[in-house]
């Protein structure tokens, strides 16, 4: 038998990834330590979804099932190979279709079907780099981990899906829409619901799960962490296979791939690293390590994912406000771990010298993001702040020699830890102003597009 990505497509078959997930499970005993700090509700949703999901068979999956060649808009690819398809965003037969380059490594043996997504904003850089690293002659040569001959399953990867944006270093589409608020797209609709339709229908609809890697929108930059609907059990696992310290549970914007995603039943999560129109190394590299660990934890590739001390699955936020406007001065960056009352950043006026303001942390915790553009009025965001009174300890023991919080898979080092050595805690809280990054509006919404445009990540 063939089976081709067209004919995994259905909905019903989905849950998952999931019996990949299970077969890990079986090797380890999972000893996970949860802080009940979760609002009650919000804890009770959730684990009522874990009890309700099951762990569907997927014998296609077995090492023993038929695995042929899998197609991609009209291509055909062989077992065991890497092809690079360019995927038109129109359907047009005059002008630009804007042909985008998918690399399909479709592997030796049966598995599921996953797609990594960057550069939806087209300004976002650290997408399109750990992409194209996964693609590099380290990773996919004979011999390396994402070499065909030794894959399971089948990866895409896209670097930029949206290259119109890129081209103009732009997080928008042309038309000024913003593409992560217009799934699952319309074909006759605007221009950019016309493009979501395409991706939905050749790389989203029969994804097994998708990772989408973002970084902060401009003005901002974000320490590594992964979003996800934590009652959304298989995008859950999927999230806690990146191996990451920080996952902030939080129901995305409408439109967005990994709120519509989520209603299609396809595990989603977005990650997120680093500045619009920069590259960070640190993000990159948490990137393409949490890519890798979530394909060894689906058995895509051999090995075993690399997991970190402890997580941290926080449910609030709160923002650090400038009172005054002037010129900010940051005096920590994304990803700096503080002490009640220090200075996280000055205000000062240059036409008032000799003023400043300073901005303090409201109590213990850990920057996740922080401003980068000085120009500041009253009341804009100067820092979003996760509050960790109680497990302060367990940031304390993580930190380089200025005070920043060293990410799992940023390092060099590289140590396998059992499931169970994993402390995980969870965190109380309402985001303040709606969704997680509400205050960070993009720059351009244009007409009916405000309304989508809260989550500006
Ligand atoms: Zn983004």
């Amino acid at each position: 038998m063939v089976l081709t990505l067209r004919e995994k497509r259905s909905v019903h078959d989905r849950p998952t990834f999931a019996k990949a997930m299970a077969r890990r499970k079986k090797k380890t005993v999972r000893k996970v330590r949860v802080a009940h700090e979760l609002p009650k509700r919000r804890r009770m949703a959730i684990d009522e979804a874990m009890k309700a999901h099951r762990t569907e068979d997927r014998p296609e999956w077995d090492r023993t099932s038929d695995w042929g060649d899998v197609r991609f808009y009209r291509k055909r690819i062989k077992p065991g190979t890497l092809r690079t398809i360019h995927l038109p965003l129109l359907n047009v037969s005059l002008g630009d279709a804007w042909p985008v380059p998918v690399t399909i490594i479709h592997g030796a043996r049966p598995g599921p079907c996953i797609t990594i997504i960057g550069g939806i904003h087209g300004d976002e850089l650290t997408g399109p780099s750990a992409c194209t690293h996964l693609l590099s002659n380290a990773f996919t040569d004979e011999g390396k981990p994402l070499d065909p001959k030794s894959l399971a399953g089948t990866l895409r990867i896209v670097p930029v899906v949206n290259l119109p944006g890129y081209r103009m270093k732009s997080r928008y589409f042309p038309d000024g829409r913003d593409l992560n608020r217009q799934f699952p797209g319309d074909p006759g609709g605007s221009t950019t619901r016309r493009v979501a339709h395409q991706i939905w229908t050749h790389l989203v609809e029969d994804s097994d799960a998708i990772i989408d890697i973002h970084s902060a929108a401009k003005g901002r930059t974000n320490m590594p962490q992964v979003r996800c609907d934590l009652t959304h059990t298989s995008s859950y696992l999927l999230a806690k296979s990146f191996g990451i310290e920080i996952i902030l549970d939080s129901i995305p914007s409408k439109g967005t791939l990994r709120r519509t995603g989520n209603t299609a039943d396809i595990p989603v999560v977005t990650y997120e690293g680093g500045a619009a129109d920069t590259l960070g190394d640190q993000s990159v590299k948490v990137a393409v390590h949490g890519v890798m660990n979530a394909l060894r934890s689906m058995r895509m590739v051999p090995g075993n994912p690399q997991r970190p001390k402890f997580r941290i699955m926080a449910s609030g936020s709160t923002w650090l406000r400038a009172a005054e406007g002037g010129l900010l001065d940051m005096f920590v960056q994304a990803g700096s771990v503080m002490r009640e009352g220090e200075v996280v950043a000055t205000i000062s006026d240059p036409a008032t010298p000799g003023m400043t303001v300073d901005i303090v942390a409201p109590e213990d915790g850990l920057i996740i993001g922080a401003a980068t553009n000085p120009f500041t009025a009253a009341g804009m965001p100067v820092g979003h702040f996760l509050p960790i009174s109680k497990h302060f300890a367990l940031l304390e023991e993580q930190i380089d020699e200025h005070g920043q919080f060293i990410v799992n898979g940023s390092q060099e080092e590289r140590v396998w830890r059992e499931e169970h050595e994993i402390n995980e805690i969870s965190l109380d809280g309402e985001w303040s102003g709606g969704e997680v990054d509400s205050e960070w509006i993009g720059s351009k919404p244009t007409g009916d597009e405000k309304e989508f445009e809260e989550e500006a990540a």
